[in-house]
């Protein structure tokens, strides 16, 4: 039997959200019914619900940053049972068979994972998000939350902290290696938080100064601003590894000049717009330029594990739902310290 949940959705590009219900479908053998607690909000949300990156499918129901508790399982599920404390990121399926989903990179599946919202399932119908408050998911992409980490501040982990935990791993970020973070938003600063626990030495690179008290108490080493100019001649050359969070294009010359010789620029930041740059950037000192999504699902379990371990939760505020579209507007002038979270019992 289908259920009838309440969400907010986005009624067409750029409407505000508003309250509504959707249909989730009935708990099929290997699905898990999550009664979802709290479901942090992405920049992705604000790019897609107002149709930034390519046209949407509306209604729009966005999060991909859920915590929640298990209510029913199916009748083959093996790894959960109802009680347990569980989360669901950025996507719901793959097809399992190509030679990513076999190395755990499920995010690029050959044939195009199913997005946890804005997409098609594998049944036919539109894929909804976790501003709602039940999701039924197959239980190979749902994931475990530690005891030691709050349901809340877990929720923005799904997507922020999978999303700058798989890079700083893949590039190395660790004991004697100097990474900065460009950005202090929501996977900024989980960003921050990950490299500090992984060893390595933290630089933020934000616009102002204004949240540098902040970043130092996240772990960050220096805090340097990017609207002064000395910034960028004092740091030239120093960076093994930039991880750029922002959401718009940057004059990508001159972060590359901080980088050493062999350092990569990783860009997790997803502009609506086409981006420039100068190769000579790169040539001069065999710098790369590169880019990652989220992680697979072993790896999304694996920095779940890792941030209970180091006491790593996201710094949130928590909102009702109705103040979701207020807090659209506060991400997009990057007023957020640092993830805010709607606590789903308000829908
Ligand atoms: P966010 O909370 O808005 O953080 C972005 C931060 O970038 C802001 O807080 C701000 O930090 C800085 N910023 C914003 N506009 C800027 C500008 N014009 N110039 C310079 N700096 C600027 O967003 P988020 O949720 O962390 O997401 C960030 C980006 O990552 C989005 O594009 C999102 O779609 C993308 N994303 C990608 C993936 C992936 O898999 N690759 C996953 C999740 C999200 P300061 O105030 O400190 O400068
Ligand atoms: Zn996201
Ligand atoms: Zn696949």
């Amino acid at each position: 039997m289908t259920t009838v949940v309440a969400a907010y959705a986005a009624p067409a590009a750029k409407a505000p959200l508003e309250r509504t219900t959707i249909e989730r479908r009935a708990v099929g053998e290997f699905d898990v019914l999550i009664d979802i607690k709290f479901a942090g909000i992405c920049h992705s949300d604000i790019h897609q619900a107002r149709d930034g990156w390519r046209p949407g499918t509306f209604p729009m129901v966005p999060g991909h940053e859920i915590a929640g508790v298990v209510t029913e399982v199916g009748a083959g599920v093996t790894r959960f049972a109802v009680g347990d404390r569980v989360g669901v990121g950025c996507m719901v399926d793959s097809c399992r068979e190509c030679e990513n989903c076999k190395a755990g990179l499920e995010q690029y599946c050959s044939n195009g994972p199913t997005w946890t919202y804005n997409d098609t399932g594998k049944d036919g119908q539109p894929t909804h998000g976790g501003y709602a408050q039940k999701i039924v998911v197959d239980e190979n992409y749902v994931v475990r939350i530690p005891d030691g980490l709050s349901l809340d501040v877990a929720a923005p982990l799904l997507c922020a902290g999978i999303t700058t935990y798989s890079p700083l791993r893949h590039w190395n970020a660790g004991p004697g290696k100097k990474v900065a973070v460009v950005g202090l938003g929501g996977l900024g600063h989980v960003g921050v938080k990950i490299a500090h626990a992984l060893g390595a030495e933290v630089t933020v690179l934000s616009q102002s100064l204004r949240k540098k008290d902040d970043g130092l108490k996240l772990g960050a080493d220096h805090y340097h601003a990017t609207s002064d100019p000395k910034t960028f001649e004092e740091l030239a050359g120093t960076f093994d590894l930039i991880l750029n969070t922002v959401s718009a294009p940057l004059d990508f010359a001159a972060y590359l000049s901080l980088l050493r010789t062999d350092g990569s620029m990783v860009n997790v930041g997803l502009p609506e717009e086409p981006v420039q740059i100068v190769l000579q950037s790169l040539s001069g000192n065999r710098r790369s330029l590169s880019s990652s999504g989220i992680g697979g699902i072993a790896e999304t379990q694996e920095m779940l594990d890792f941030c209970a371990e180091h006491g790593i939760g996201a710094e949130i505020e928590l909102i009702s739902a109705e103040e979701i579209n207020e807090a659209y507007e506060r991400v997009l002038s990057s007023d957020v310290r640092y993830r805010f979270v709607i606590d789903t019992a308000t829908i």
